[in-house]
């Protein structure tokens, strides 16, 4: 199988990380891009989010420090510092990609690419030159791109996405977030650290649809806690854009409620990017991506697809898990896709990290013991001066398997790896309860919550044991 031919369109995350596990395996690949490497999540998504979250954190955390807040004066602005800082963080993660690939011998060729047959694809650069490669295989990685709303279409000034978000030169005095996914909640701890005025409207019963029910009302509290206007089951009915602000009509379920705001961020979604001409190959497509088989194969022979473009859950570790399988399987090494829970981190304050089943799941399956660990109770998270939130463990009453673990608060988002890995290796609760942590560390809020699924926590005082919830 070495030295076949295949040829990536997309350098994503879904894309890079195929090309340089077929090119690992023997491959010569191309990778095409239209744009930078690495991707939304890269340019636009994953770290610059993450980037401007960290100082917007650590901001927060020297507001709220008895011994640092001297120190910050009246009227302090650091917008402009974090997303140059922002910038330098890409520019390097994206020479660091282009470097990768270089050393793995990926040709990397700049343009936009499209399906002209089987085995070809046509690459078009931006001087109107265009050139047919061969290939053997052909992985389609071109991932996704902002759902907007029949009544509202972003105009990139007043009204914008999350790309515009990550590029703002001033603080907006208001922000409207529409869409309470965690792409929008990222938002709203971001410019609510940085001191906008900020709502969020969602159009569902809660924020955060999907996410575990206990972490959802703790974040809720936190973030009107904080100033945010969070205005659930309300959906937009009318958009006025005037000359200094957008002023929207909305329904919500107490009434009809006018608000203005000097930008609006529309965040209700993604969807796959299907802009190929996939009829020239045979590929299926519907709304929801790419139609790829457990081995992603797409309908067509040889042809495989990837990442964000397929539909299903549009994450990062996800489209990069699919790349290198993709890989394989265009490379004969015959793989599956794997039923695994898949971790979901959200770096909002607090922070939130999310795996396995939601209580309201568990129980719908059968029998379930819940253990809790609040933070306030791990001396690691007092000695950051991050005591909110607590770890969450269901596991089965019957098989003492670990079905779900939800965190909100400190250092949420590591100790998700660890309870990734314990459910992948189907380590049962108690087992776990006896792994020995490292003190003081926040991991033994984990260890001390799954002790707490059979009521014996450690450092809970009785009276705040959960048995009588179990
Ligand atoms: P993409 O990253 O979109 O890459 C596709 C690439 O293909 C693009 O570079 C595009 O230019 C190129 N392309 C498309 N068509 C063509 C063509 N015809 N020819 C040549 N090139 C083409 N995920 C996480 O896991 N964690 C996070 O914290 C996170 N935060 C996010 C924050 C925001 C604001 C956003 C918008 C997304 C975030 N995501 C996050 C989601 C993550 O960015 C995506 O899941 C991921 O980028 C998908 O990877 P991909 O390779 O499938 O697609």
């Amino acid at each position: 199988m070495s030295n076949r031919r295949v040829v990536i369109i997309g350098a994503g995350p879904a894309g890079y990380v195929a090309a340089i596990r077929a090119s690992q395996l023997g491959a010569r690949v191309t990778l095409i891009e239209r744009d930078r490497v690495g991707g939304t999540c890269l340019n636009r998504g994953c770290i610059p989010t993450k980037a401007l979250l960290s100082d917007a954190k650590l901001l927060r955390k020297l507001r709220h420090s008895s011994v640092f807040s001297p120190l910050l004066t009246e009227g302090f602005n650091p917008l402009t510092a974090m997303m140059q800082r922002k910038r330098k963080v890409v520019e390097e993660l994206v020479k660091g990609v282009e470097m990768l690939l270089d050393s793995h011998r990926v040709a990397l060729k700049k343009g936009r690419a499209d399906l002209l047959g089987p085995g070809q694809v046509i690459l078009m650069d931006g001087d109107g030159k265009q050139e047919t490669l061969e290939a053997d295989a052909v992985i389609l990685g071109p991932g996704s791109k902002s759902k907007s709303l029949p009544n509202m279409r972003p105009d990139g000034k007043m009204i914008i996405t999350s790309d515009e978000a990550l590029e703002l030169e001033r603080i907006p005095r208001e922000i409207v977030i529409i869409g309470g996914g965690y792409i929008g909640a990222e938002f709203a701890t971001l410019y609510n650290g940085l001191g906008s005025q900020v709502t969020v409207v969602e159009v569902l019963d809660d924020l955060l649809p999907g996410l575990e029910g206990e972490l959802v009302r703790h974040f809720r509290r936190s973030l009107e806690g904080s100033g945010v206007r969070v205005l659930t089951k309300s959906a937009v009915d009318e958009v006025s854009v005037k000359e200094e602000a957008v002023e929207l009509t909305l329904k919500t379920p107490q009434g009809v409620q006018r608000i203005s705001a000097e930008k609006v961020l529309l965040s209700v979604g993604r969807a796959p990017l299907l802009d190929l001409d996939f009829s020239k190959v045979g590929v299926v497509t519907s709304a929801s991506g790419i139609q790829v088989n457990s081995r992603l194969e797409t309908s067509a022979p040889s042809i495989y697809a990837i990442g964000d473009a397929v539909g299903g859950i549009l994450l990062a570790h996800v489209a990069s898990e699919q790349g290198i399988l993709a890989a394989e399987n265009a490379m004969g090494i015959s793989r599956e896709l794997e039923d695994h829970p898949i971790p979901l981190c959200i770096f909002t304050y607090p922070e939130m990290a999310s795996i396995g089943l939601t209580e309201k799941e568990a129980r719908s399956r059968g029998n379930v013991k819940i253990g809790r660990f609040p933070f306030r109770s791990n001396p690691t998270a007092i000695i950051s001066g991050e005591p909110e939130g607590l770890v969450k463990v269901i596991a089965s009453r019957e098989t003492d398997e670990i079905l779900g673990i939800h965190i909100i608060g400190s250092g949420a988002t590591v100790l998700i790896s660890i309870a990734a890995s314990m459910m992948r290796a189907r380590v049962t609760v108690k087992e776990f309860a006896r792994y020995m942590q490292a003190h003081p560390t926040v991991p033994e809020a984990l260890k001390e919550a799954a002790l707490d699924v059979d009521g014996m926590a450690i450092h809970l005082p009785k009276p705040l044991r959960t048995d009588a919830k179990r």
